[in-house]
């Protein structure tokens, strides 16, 4: 007899058995009595007493012989339904379904597990997995597959697997459950994977994001505490100047708070600005690489002329497409870096450039002026990282550049040959990359505010 998923219990099928033999039963009993006492009653003659009797006989067959059939149809079809509808429900589930033996040979299994394995419910029956997957697999499903005997209940596991269907590769998370018939015995085990390649994504990505986050909230809390700290500091100088009647002190005093609350706002705005970068974002539009260099270079153009600096755009002109002010900020940031750190660099140059490497779209804002050491390439590009305490801005300009570059699904990363050899940024943009470079040509700053190069 079979047991478990495609058969009947031993009750089941005892129950099944009792419904059609006990009206048989009953019937057959009814008819006999019945029959006997009618033909006592009503026939004298015992000839035809015999006649009747064999009568009788052949008419018990025939109608028994047709409620049998009646009853046992109604049984098989009930059973079919049963089963079909079993049948439906496990080949619905879109996940990988089986059944082993406890020898790990395949009872049963739905159509994505064929699908999964790339073989027929035929290839895979009285199987096991040592006929399906590769030997470190198998070795993998067979120790799990003990481990929920062993464990009595529900053991969860995961492998990367190869999908039969497109090669693929894909987490799966499996549940093995060990099956017991109704009087206890061990019949096999049961399997369900489910893909979480994405989720797992997901998951990754969501606690990059939250240490993310909680670096930036200690950088915040830390690096904001330095202005209020000034405040504090020369408010109780001030306290104690307008005692004396210092009148100049006291301005001093004012002029140092008011300093430290103008950096705190800046840095307060500046932030506000890297948190709101790939939340708020302007309609995508096309432009040209030269508009936005022409854009950076006007928006810093008071610091160019003052320092001095000589802006040059080398290389292709390339179609971008993206958020016009976002993009544009990349290179104003690179741009105003470039002209602040420049030291005391008798020529000044800040060259702006793309090149292809290996396929790949890479821009440049090379300067030449302070350059930056080895050991802080990746540093500068940190909330509040400043290389020099003392410098004007608020560290957090390369931090803006990193994660609007990030946003187009490009990387950002700087070049120096060191202190005073000046510094070389490179990056990608390939998510706002989507057209041919166009013409080559060299333009300066200056053409490129006046459009003489044709491009704006
Ligand atoms: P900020 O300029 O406001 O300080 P950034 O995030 O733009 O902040 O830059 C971080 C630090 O990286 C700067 O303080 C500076 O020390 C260093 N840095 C940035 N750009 C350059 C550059 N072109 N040359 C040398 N050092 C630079």
């Amino acid at each position: 007899m079979k047991n478990g998923f495609n058969g009947m219990s031993k009750d089941s099928i005892g129950a099944a058995v009792w419904k059609v033999v006990l009206p048989y039963a009953l019937f057959a009993s009814l008819w006999i009595l019945l029959s006997d006492v009618l033909v006592v009653l009503l026939v004298r003659d015992p000839l035809l007493t015999g006649v009747i009797s064999t009568l009788k006989g052949w008419g018990f067959v025939i109608v028994t012989s047709m409620l049998l059939s009646v009853l046992v149809r109604r049984r098989v079809v009930k059973q079919n339904w049963v089963e079909a509808n079993l049948r439906t429900l496990i080949n619905t589930i879109p996940d990988p379904v089986w059944l082993k033996d406890s020898n790990g040979a395949y009872l049963s299994c739905n159509g994505a597990f064929e699908r999964f394995v790339g073989k027929t419910s035929v290839q895979v029956l009285g199987r096991t997995d040592y006929d399906l997957f590769e030997s470190g697999i198998a070795d993998v499903f067979s120790r799990t597959d003990g481990e929920a005997i062993a464990v009595g209940g529900a053991v969860r596991s995961e492998e990367w697997l190869t999908v039969a269907a497109d090669g693929s590769r894909a987490l799966m998370e499996t549940i093995k459950t060990p099956m017991h018939d109704n009087s206890g015995r061990l019949i096999g085990v049961l399997g369900i994977a489910r893909d979480i390649t994405e989720r797992k994504r997901a998951e990754e990505l969501l606690n990059e994001k939250h240490a993310e986050m909680e670096r930036f909230i200690y950088t915040v809390s830390h690096d904001l505490k330095s202005p209020l700290i000034t405040v504090r500091t020369f408010l109780g100088y001030l306290e104690q100047d307008l005692a004396a009647n210092d009148a100049g002190r006291v301005r001093q005093d004012m002029g140092y708070v008011r300093a430290a609350t103008d950096k705190m706002e800046r840095m307060l705005g500046e932030l506000l600005e890297v948190s709101r970068v790939g939340r708020m974002a302007n309609p995508p539009t096309i432009l040209m690489l030269r508009e936005l260099v022409a854009e950076a270079v006007d928006a810093v153009a008071g610091q160019i002329a003052q320092r001095q600096v000589k802006v040059i755009l080398t290389g292709d002109d390339v179609e971008l497409y993206g958020d016009r002010p976002r993009l544009a900020e990349i290179w104003q940031n690179l741009i105003e870096n470039g002209v602040k750190y420049m030291g005391g660099t008798a020529d000044p140059v800040i060259e702006i450039g793309t090149h292809k490497n290996c396929e790949e779209t890479v821009f440049t804002v090379c300067d030449n002026g302070i350059g930056i050491e080895p050991k802080d390439r990746e540093k500068i590009f940190g909330l509040f990282s400043k290389l020099d305490a003392g410098s004007e801005g608020t560290g957090l300009g390369l931090a803006l550049v990193k994660k609007i570059v990030e946003i187009y699904q490009g990387r950002i990363w700087v070049e120096s040959e060191g202190a005073g050899r000046g510094s070389t940024f490179f990056f990608t943009l390939p998510g706002a990359l989507n057209c041919q470079p166009r013409n080559r040509e060299q333009v300066t700053a200056e053409e490129l505010k006046t459009g003489s190069w044709g491009g704006v």
